[in-house]
């Protein structure tokens, strides 16, 4: 079996839609044949993934120093780490995911017992992206295997010595025949969406996943789009400044220097505050990284040269010369740059116009902090929004008011650790959610089934329908 991944996972062998399509037919062969579907195959296949981890920590996080020169504490904080957490929790609670769901039923359908199962969607495809590249492949893998379906994943292009890594490994680990990596950029990935799948999980822009969902409706095949978007932060001044901005800096720069999804793409915090905050920001930040950040291990660099021109180009924008107030350092040839701080940004610059998705922070500065809510709402909806206040009335406002995927108070990106919630985007930051139970449900079918008996056969719904019928 692994020579046949070798073979479709090579670069030089052409994977085109006659390749794909060869590939969704053994898949579905294997499938039908009913293996995925039981209790058994689906733990051996978490506990194989999970194993996996064990082995092979120290070259994950070598392919990660080399895609994203990512520290390695990060690298086994937020991809290993929460990778086996998933399993665990999949493999803990497996048995009772699967298990039927009794449900009341109605007047109308009387003697009858009714019942919601869990089914396997098929065969599902993964579509992941260059940030964590490890956790965003797997973590919908780890679902769409405990749901019992049979899988293929598509690692991004952008973080090479992840996606190769990722294709040995399953290769090496998991059952070929179910289970399998298609390497490739653009012209795979397009080979892989003309075939029909029973569910597509994507993760990355949106520009993207309107070609993913355009594809999709073909076949009329769900998706889930696991997109990005500019998350904000509110702070009041009625907080613990010095945790305040740890914790901000921790979710931007100590999250792949600010290269994800849900880290704080801008601040806004009122005009009288805003020095006190910089200046906590600077505090910490040399703390953290030292005077001179370009050369600190504990930052991830930008991950190519395109996305170094495009943030370089956020910050050569003319309306926000002169608002870096922290940072601004670049080393085009180590793609590394510095965390960066740009104080009272215009709402009308670059920086303000697309999703950041790299180590600068803009800070828009208002009269009064209620006016941050109609500046976020104003936007798209983002993926997170954060608050810092210990204000009750203001931490309602903002829960009630603000629509996001999900939101934190007191804290930034922390809710992506919690597997109770769900964890997707709403509106432009994307569709459907994902993590523990829900990653379950995202691969299964809820199929609802009513069951009778030959008792209490009520003439009533049968033709002639007299006027006494018709009364009742
Ligand atoms: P990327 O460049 O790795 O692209 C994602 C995937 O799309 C890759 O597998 C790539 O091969 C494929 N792809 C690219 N162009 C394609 C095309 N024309 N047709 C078909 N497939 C194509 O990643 P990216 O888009 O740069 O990722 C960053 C974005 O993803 C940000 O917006 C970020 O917020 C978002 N993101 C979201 C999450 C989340 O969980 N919601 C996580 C990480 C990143």
């Amino acid at each position: 079996a692994h020579e046949d991944s070798d073979e479709t996972t090579s670069k030089k062998i052409a994977f085109d839609a006659d390749a794909a399509s060869l590939l969704v037919k053994n898949l579905r062969e294997s499938f039908a044949s009913g293996k995925t579907h039981s209790y058994e195959w689906r733990l051996s296949q978490l506990s194989a993934l999970s194993k996996l981890f064990d082995d092979h920590e120290q070259q994950i996080v070598d392919a990660l120093r080399n895609d994203l020169a990512k520290p390695p504490l990060e690298s086994v904080a937020y991809e290993v780490a929460m990778l086996k957490n998933s399993c665990s929790v999949a493999l803990k609670e497996l048995k009772y995911w699967m298990t039927s769901e009794k449900v009341k039923t109605s007047l109308a359908t009387f003697p009858s017992s009714a019942e919601i199962v869990s089914e396997p969607l098929g065969v599902v495809l993964v579509i992941s992206a260059w940030n964590y590249p490890f956790l965003l492949s797997l973590d919908p893998v780890v679902g769409a295997i405990a749901a019992g379906n049979a899988v293929v994943l598509k690692p991004s292009e952008i973080a090479p010595a992840s996606s190769s890594l990722l294709a040995k490994l399953l290769g090496d680990y998991m059952d070929n025949s179910s289970i399998r990596v298609v390497e490739g950029a653009v012209d795979e990935t397009s080979a892989l969406l003309q075939q029909k799948w029973d569910k597509i999980f994507y993760t990355g822009n949106g520009r993207v996943g309107r070609i993913v969902m355009a594809a999709a409706a073909k076949h009329l095949t769900p998706v889930v789009l696991e997109l990005g978007g500019k998350s904000p932060v509110v702070v009041d001044s009625s907080i613990n400044l010095k945790v305040a901005a740890r914790r901000i800096i921790a979710g931007k720069w100590g999250c792949n220097n600010g290269q994800a999804c849900i880290s704080p793409d801008y601040i806004i915090t009122t005009k009288d505050y805003a020095p006190k905050l910089v200046d906590a920001l600077k505090t910490e930040l040399e703390k953290f990284y030292g005077k001179n950040p370009l050369e600190s291990n504990d930052l991830s660099r930008i991950v190519n040269s395109n996305h170094f021109a495009r943030l370089t180009k956020l910050l050569d924008d003319n309306k926000v010369s002169g608002k870096i107030v922290y940072g601004g350092e670049k080393d085009e040839s180590k793609l590394r740059i510095s965390p960066t701080i740009l104080l009272d940004v215009p709402q009308d610059s670059l920086i303000m116009s697309e999703e950041i998705f790299g180590p600068l922070l803009p800070i828009l500065t208002v009269d009064k902090l209620e006016e941050s809510f109609h500046v976020i709402n104003a936007g798209s909806k983002p993926l997170a929004a954060y608050i810092f206040t210990t204000n009750k009335k203001l931490k309602e406002q903002f829960v009630m008011t603000i629509s996001a995927g999900g939101l934190v108070v007191n804290d930034t990106t922390l809710h992506l650790a919690v597997h109770t919630l769900p964890f997707g985007g709403v509106g432009e930051s994307g569709v459907g959610a994902y993590h523990g139970k829900f990653s379950f449900d995202t691969f299964s079918h809820k199929k609802a089934v009513l069951y009778r008996s030959f008792l209490g056969d009520a003439p009533v719904r049968y033709p002639p329908y007299t006027n006494t019928k018709q009364r009742l």
